[in-house]
């Protein structure tokens, strides 16, 4: 067992620190305030492997292990969480097309995808299907070499400034065996998007409703086969959740180092914030949890990287524990900036904005605990 990156590992993350310091960094607090996708950074990123780190390179991917991602993604997110997570999930959905679609569908976007020149979105929520995903009601019909889709997505990441959408559909009868994954292009007459909602966080990237009306779509866009889908969305969902996790770690190492060049920059009662004792635990607890989170995410990622049998249990986990070390760290750096936390100058509110969500959504984290009891009760994990 080695805890230590390799020189290679520490060189993926020394890349994408240097390039979330010159295209992220000087901007991101103004793409938060107006509300701006940034798909010219976003195209830049993927320039460096970055829209395709994982995806197989059938599809143009790096093909990259889990855990060499989180090094990129993590590095990224202490500067912003928003449009790294963003990022991510363009990762997540071009892997699902990339592992599960044809050859057609790989030809027509794989490339694409994996360049960062197109986006994808990820659609499986629906307004009455949230946490209950497999409850879905979008039906697929095949007629003749195609499919008929019908009915509409909630909540989906980047629709409307997509160009793939991986949609989740039901092909057959109710529950999760019943649903099949396709390959939808986001402008195939039929597709129609929701207003961009008005959300606490994120704001870098847009978040829509999406409507199918009678949308036709080849029959070689499914990805594998029919009623696979639930399975291929919960394959997605894994690595996706190291992946949000992994953005709450990134944000929360952002937090600490913004704290430790305050807490020697303020001055109160004649001394750097930096004296107080009571400050100094803050910050040790903070770090210590942080460095835990972090260990965490990394022993999910190489689980699924194995192939391990918990490997789902562990991503659960991983998601469920950085996730709320994340929001809680970003939250407690933000106090001890004091008054000045809560001000826009200051990245930290932003920060905190940014990662609630993370507890929230790719499996709410009480559904995270639905999973890790699941397994414990079923007497299938043994957690060593
Ligand atoms: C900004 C944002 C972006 C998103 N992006 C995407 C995206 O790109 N693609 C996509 O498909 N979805 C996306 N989602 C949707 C997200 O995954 C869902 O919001 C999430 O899964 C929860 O579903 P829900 O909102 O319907 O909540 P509900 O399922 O209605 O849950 C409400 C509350 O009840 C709890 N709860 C529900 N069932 C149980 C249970 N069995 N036991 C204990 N507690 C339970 C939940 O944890 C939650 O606290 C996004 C959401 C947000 C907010």
């Amino acid at each position: 067992m080695d805890f230590e990156l390799s020189e290679e590992q520490h060189a993926f993350a020394r890349t994408a620190r240097e390039f979330a310091n010159s295209e992220f960094a000087p901007h991101a607090a103004r793409w938060d305030a107006e509300g701006i996708f940034p798909k010219a950074e976003i195209a830049k990123a993927g320039e460096l492997g970055f829209c395709g780190l994982y995806a197989p390179e059938r599809a143009g991917g790096l093909g990259l292990p889990r855990l060499d991602a989180t090094l990129v993604f993590e590095e990224m997110a202490a500067v912003d969480p928003s449009t790294t997570a963003f990022i991510t999930i363009h990762n997540m959905a071009t892997w699902m097309l990339g592992t599960w679609g044809t050859d057609a569908v790989c030809a027509r976007w794989g490339e694409e995808l994996t360049s960062g020149r197109k986006l994808a979105s990820y659609c499986l929520t629906e307004p009455g299907a949230g946490s209950d995903a497999a409850a879905l009601k979008t039906r697929a019909e095949l007629q003749g070499s195609d499919y008929l889709i019908n009915g509409g997505k909630a909540f989906i990441s980047g629709a409307g400034s997509t160009d793939v959408l991986v949609l989740m559909a039901r092909t057959g009868a109710a529950g999760s065996g019943g649903i099949s994954a396709f390959a939808v292009p986001a402008d195939a007459p039929g597709v129609s998007y929701g207003k961009k909602e008005h959300k606490m966080g994120w704001n870098s990237q847009p978040t829509r409703t999406i409507a199918f009306d009678n949308v036709r779509v080849p029959a070689d866009h499914l990805l594998g086969s029919e009623g696979e889908g639930f399975r291929i969305a919960m394959k997605g969902l894994d690595g996706g959740r190291i992946n949000i996790a992994t953005c709450s770690v990134g944000a929360a190492q952002g937090a600490i180092d913004a704290a430790r060049r305050y807490l020697h920059e303020r001055q109160q009662f004649g001394k750097p914030l930096a004296g107080f004792q009571a400050l100094q635990f803050k910050l040790a607890d903070m770090a210590t949890e942080l460095v835990a989170a972090r260990q965490m995410v990394r022993l999910a990622a190489s689980k699924l990287d194995r192939a391990d049998p918990d490997a789902s249990t562990y991503c659960a986990m991983a998601k469920r524990f950085a996730t709320d070390v994340g929001f809680s760290v970003c939250n407690q750096a933000l106090q001890l900036h004091g008054g000045y936390g809560y001000l826009r100058e200051f990245p930290l509110e932003r920060l905190v904005r940014d990662t609630r969500v993370h507890q929230i959504l790719e499996g709410t984290n009480e559904i995270m605990r639905v999973i890790i009891a699941r397994k414990l009760l079923e007497g299938d994990c043994e957690l060593r």
